[in-house]
């Protein structure tokens, strides 16, 4: 078989436990066969993060910027525990923290649907991405409690020495305070995430917030996306027969619910946070969502919304079958493939990623499936990740 040519290379982060187990398999099995992968590798796999003293993952964030394009594999995030078990030099940050920190990014989750896999809200037939703003307000809040009667007082001293000052509330008794920002570097690169992000689905966007209640700090938000708009993307919408619109959060709500799907919901820090649980539930697995980062200018990477899977890993060390779902990490690499190809303009690879993709939706919903779906699927066939992989290889040589 003749395999496809890639252009150029994409960014390719190596991971940890049962995910990097499927990484192997997911590229001998559905990607070597098919395509001359061009990839810079980086192992961000613990062990690798640990002897570099981290620098592994800052060079992989620069990777990505320079490629535009990269694929990530679940990473561990260290903790006590893990600085113990893998006998670590530090407790290392964040991967994802640091990437998006570098990248400057917004992430993107969207569930991966399915015949035969029901969502709870039936009239969801289009998946519904969540685009959560991933800095400030409570997460960065600065909270107090207050013993007895007195004033609190919110105050703004200026670098020039000018004062700002605003009586909070007179507290009768004792009470709760917090204080939190947010600063409009952050939202301007936020919405232009969200905008480029939506256009590149040709999806509407539909940004909710509290603007009625909040006439400062979500009214603010509300503006600077409308400003963005008008002057940056007003006409590409236009072009690619998609919209913009903002709607108070209550109102959002009552309309996703009532929706198909098939849009990007832009969500403060907070509202995001409850808004991806509830919408991945709703659509099913958490083996089933797709997450992207993208940052203000344009650079993609691409991972599963899931972790390492430890549990089904330390069974795999002990010689014991698994049935890990491997879906959300092929789309992580279908989607960055397709998207080098966007960018290369080679309809080849693009073609690939597509056939890919349907090669798996049609072996979930021809009733061949991991564990975990079996479950949500009554009368599939369940199988281990091997077997998983050779069906839906199967089926893409068919294609
Ligand atoms: P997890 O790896 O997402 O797994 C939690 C549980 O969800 C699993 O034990 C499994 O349930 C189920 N599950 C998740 N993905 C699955 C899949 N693909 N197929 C089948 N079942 C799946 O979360 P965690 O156990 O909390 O975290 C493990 C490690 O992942 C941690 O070290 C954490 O730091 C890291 N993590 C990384 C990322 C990332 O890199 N993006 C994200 C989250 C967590 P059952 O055991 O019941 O089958
Ligand atoms: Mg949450």
């Amino acid at each position: 078989m003749n395999r496809i040519p890639m252009r150029n290379p994409i960014a390719e982060l190596d991971g940890d436990e049962m995910t990097r187990v499927l990484w192997k398999m997911i590229k001998d099995t559905l990607l070597l066969p098919f395509v001359e992968l061009n990839t810079e590798y980086y192992d961000l796999g613990l062990k690798n993060r640990d002897e570099t003293g981290d620098q592994v993952t800052r060079d992989a964030a620069n990777a990505i910027a320079r490629l535009r394009v990269g694929v990530k594999c679940a990473t561990i995030t260290p903790n006590a525990q893990r600085v113990e078990e893998y006998g670590l030099r530090e407790m290392w940050k964040s991967p994802n923290g640091t990437l998006r920190a570098m990248l400057d990014g917004t992430v993107f989750r969207a569930p991966i649907l399915v015949r035969g896999l029901k969502p709870y809200i039936p009239t969801w037939t289009r998946p519904i991405t969540i685009a959560r703003h991933a800095y400030g307000d409570i997460y960065k809040a600065v909270e107090m409690e207050i013993p007895s009667a007195g004033k609190a007082e919110l105050v703004f001293t200026g670098a020039d020495g000018r004062r700002i000052c605003k009586t909070i509330h007179e507290f009768q008794g004792p009470g709760l305070l917090m204080g939190m920002h947010n600063t409009r570097a952050s939202i301007e690169s936020f919405a232009r995430a969200c905008f480029t992000y939506a256009l590149s689905l040709r999806q509407d966007l539909w940004f909710s917030a509290k603007d009625t209640i909040s006439k400062t700090y979500d009214q603010s938000f509300k503006w600077i996306f409308q400003e963005i708009y008008d002057n940056e993307y007003k006409d590409a919408y236009g072009k690619a027969g998609i919209s913009y619109f903002y709607t108070l959060i209550d109102d959002a709500v009552a309309r996703a619910v009532r929706s198909e799907g098939g849009f990007v919901w832009a969500l403060k820090n907070y509202d995001g946070d409850v808004m991806s649980d509830m919408v991945s539930t709703a659509y099913g697995s958490l083996a089933m969502m797709t997450s992207v980062l993208v940052s203000p200018d344009g650079c993609f990477e691409y991972e599963a919304a899931h972790g390492t899977v430890t549990r089904h890993y330390y069974r795999y060390l002990k010689g014991e079958e698994t049935s890990t779902n491997p879906v959300a990490t092929i789309f992580a690499w279908s989607g960055a493939l397709r998207k080098r190809g966007e960018l290369d303009g080679d309809q080849e690879l693009i073609g690939f990623s597509n056939r890919l993709e349907r090669a798996v939706i049609e072996t979930i919903e021809g009733g061949t499936v991991t564990k975990d779906l079996a479950l949500l699927m009554p009368g599939a066939n369940a199988v281990n990740s091997g077997e998983f992989l050779d069906a839906v290889a199967r089926r893409l040589k068919e294609n």
